[in-house]
Order: structure tokens, then C-alpha cells, then sequence
């Protein structure tokens, strides 16, 4: 009968110097092998040169080393790049790397599809398949650290969880992910130059917080009005602004962290002057900055991005009642790598 073999990569170090013990091997032999998973990048147990080739068989017959591949990788005209990455099992999740003059952002992807239904989101229309394991999130990162070396000469300075699917809802994963790239045996990244950016599930804020997270919270606001909110993001009528407000104040509260509001303004949905007095008295709350992300239409129509004026509007308001505000101008458009449109289209 057929079994199924374990991803080696899903035990921890302690785990794997657990194993070869039991093995009648010694312990540091553990050591070695998790060097070559995390810090050498192995993609087979016959890279492991200072292993015995029986050690090698003896991991081969028990384990799988389960490495996402890069299947397609496309270069938008202003530099961005976004990777097709084939998993394991075959499903194909996307992520993306932006350079600017002064960093190279990556946006990774945390589930295959999404289990929630914001209306203006390409990802949606995937629904949720499966969650990815950790070492399928580092991996996509590892892969776009490496194309940052190779194409602009300097390493990834930032990540971004605002691909496919909502982080909160594979937290563990997505913490075990951050764990390792933030360790020395990782990448050694700061946690400060992460940020995972949520559509806003209160639980599983405060649950950060109490668990003492240190990257950047961002949340997808796009409306401080309920109603509006629930028509562009239905999830909001099980987790209203009301839940949402007291779970950001008990997380700036534990880790006096400022939050960043992701707001997209499209034209006849969220762009009069009551949605602008909405935000503003929600910015009011907790410290916080706004950023406004240009939108990329997905299909039909839709949802349109706001005329010049009505952002103009917005800005003036915000500034006027002292809140910070960018505006971040879309990226990858030709190569649908920009926000919202990740759908495996390539
Ligand atoms: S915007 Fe984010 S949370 Fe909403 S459907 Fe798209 S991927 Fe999921």
C-alpha cells in the first residue's frame, strides 16, 4: 500500500534532532539537515554533500522535501514582477515583487483563492482552495529575494501579505512563515519591514496582540460606513466597523503599533463627502495613516476608480484633520500583478 510521505520541511529543528535519534544517529545530524532545508535552500536530500549517502536514502525512504516552483515569472514594463508559483499538489498561487527607487517589496500570497468575497477583488472569484503551509509562503519569498538580487542587485527589503487569500484566516501558518523568515536561520529580517494586511477579523487582531506580534498591522477599510462596507465586502455584516474599532484599539493598546488603512476610492460607491467624514472620524480612534491605493479594474465595470477630484477631496480632508496619507499608485497594471487583480490568469 501506497504512503504518503511527510514534507520535511514541516518539522522543526528540535523535531528533526528528535528523529535522528530515535534513528540511533546523533543528534546534531538534525542540525545539519535543517541548515541545508533553511539556510542552503536544498530542493533534494542529494544536495546534502556532507550527509552519508545511507543517511540521504534513509531520508529519501521516510520524507519529502515539498519546494514550490516558479512556473511562470512575468516583467511588467515598470519593473514589477509576478511569479506563477506551482505548488506540490499542483494549484498555483501568485506573488509579486515591486522595486522602487529605494526598495523592493514583496507581496505574497497566504491561502490558494480566498474564502472571502470582496466585490472588487479577482481573487474572489477563485474561492478559498487550501491553505499554505509555511514553508510554501517562505518559499515564494525566498524565490522573489533571489530575483531582487538578480535583476536589481540588492535583497528584498519588504513584504507584504496583500496577495491571495486573508492571512488571519491561516494565522498559524502564516506566523510559523514570519518566524522563520525573521530568524537568523531564515533571512534574519526585521519584523518592522513586514506587514500583514487584513479585510479586518477582530478576534484574530486582539489574538495578535496578545500574542505580541512585531510586524505592521494594515487593514482593507475601503469604507468606515457600514453599509457601504458590506456591500463591497459582505464579511462585514458578521464583523461590523463597531468590532472591528474595539479589536484595533485593544491592539494599539498592547503594542502602541499604528495601523495603516488601505482605502481604495471608486466612483459612485465610496466618494462623497459622508464616506470622507466617515473615515476621518474612524481615523480618529487609534493612530493611524491612510493609504490610498490606486484600483485597477478587474472585468466589467463595475467598480471604477474615482475621478482625480474626488481623491483630491479625500486627501485635503484627511490632511486637514492632521491624519497621514500616501497615495500609492498602482503597479505590474499589464501584467495584472496589481492589487486586487492576482487570479492566476498567466
Ligand atoms: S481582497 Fe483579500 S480578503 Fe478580500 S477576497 Fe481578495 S484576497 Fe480575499
Amino acid at each position: 500500500m501506497a504512503t504518503t510521505k511527510k514534507d520535511i520541511r514541516a518539522l522543526s529543528k528540535e523535531q528533526l534532532r528528535e528523529f535522528f535519534e530515535k534513528q540511533g544517529d546523533k543528534a546534531f545530524r538534525g542540525n545539519q539537515v535543517y541548515e541545508w532545508l533553511w539556510q542552503k535552500g536544498a530542493h533534494s536530500f542529494d544536495d546534502m554533500t556532507n550527509v552519508s549517502i545511507e543517511t540521504r536514502q534513509m531520508l529519501e525512504d521516510n520524507f519529502v522535501i515539498n519546494h514550490i516552483k516558479v512556473d511562470t515569472m512575468q516583467r511588467s514594463n515598470d519593473g514589477t514582477i509576478k511569479n506563477a508559483v506551482r505548488l506540490h499538489d499542483g494549484l498555483i498561487v501568485e506573488s509579486v515583487l515591486i522595486p522602487t527607487k529605494t526598495r523592493t517589496t514583496a507581496c505574497v500570497s497566504s491561502q490558494v483563492g480566498c474564502s472571502l468575497d470582496c466585490k472588487f477583488c479577482a481573487t474572489a472569484r477563485l474561492k478559498r482552495m487550501r491553505n499554505l503551509n509555511p514553508d510554501e509562503i517562505y518559499d515564494q519569498v525566498v524565490a522573489i529575494d533571489n530575483e531582487s538580487k538578480l535583476y536589481f542587485k540588492r535583497p528584498l527589503s519588504n513584504i507584504v501579505f496583500m496577495g491571495m487569500g486573508e492571512p488571519l484566516m491561516n494565522y498559524n501558518n502564516v506566523i510559523k512563515a514570519i518566524d522563520k523568515i525573521t530568524s537568523e536561520e531564515g533571512l534574519g529580517m526585521s519584523p518592522k519591514r513586514i506587514t500583514v494586511s487584513t479585510s479586518g477579523v477582530p478576534k484574530m487582531i486582539k489574538k495578535m496582540a496578545d500574542d505580541g506580534v512585531k510586524f505592521n498591522l494594515a487593514i482593507s477599510l475601503h469604507s468606515a460606513i457600514d453599509e457601504v462596507r458590506t456591500t463591497i465586502m459582505p464579511f462585514n455584516d458578521n464583523f461590523p466597523l463597531e468590532d472591528l474599532r474595539e479589536a484595533l484599539e485593544y491592539w494599539y493598546a498592547k503594542t502602541k503599533s499604528k495601523i495603516s488603512y488601505e482605502y481604495v476610492v471608486w466612483n459612485g460607491i465610496n466618494d462623497t463627502q459622508k464616506d470622507i467624514d466617515a473615515l476621518v472620524k474612524f481615523c480618529k480612534y487609534v493612530p493611524c495613516k491612510v493609504n490610498i491605493i490606486e484600483y485597477n479594474p478587474i472585468d466589467d465595470g463595475e467598480f471604477q476608480q474615482a475621478s482625480p477630484e474626488a481623491l483630491q477631496n479625500y486627501i485635503d480632508c484627511l490632511e486637514k484633520n492632521r491624519i497621514v496619507v500616501n497615495v500609492r499608485r498602482s503597479r505590474g497594471k499589464d501584467i495584472d500583478a496589481a492589487c486586487g487583480q492576482l487570479a492566476n490568469k498567466s
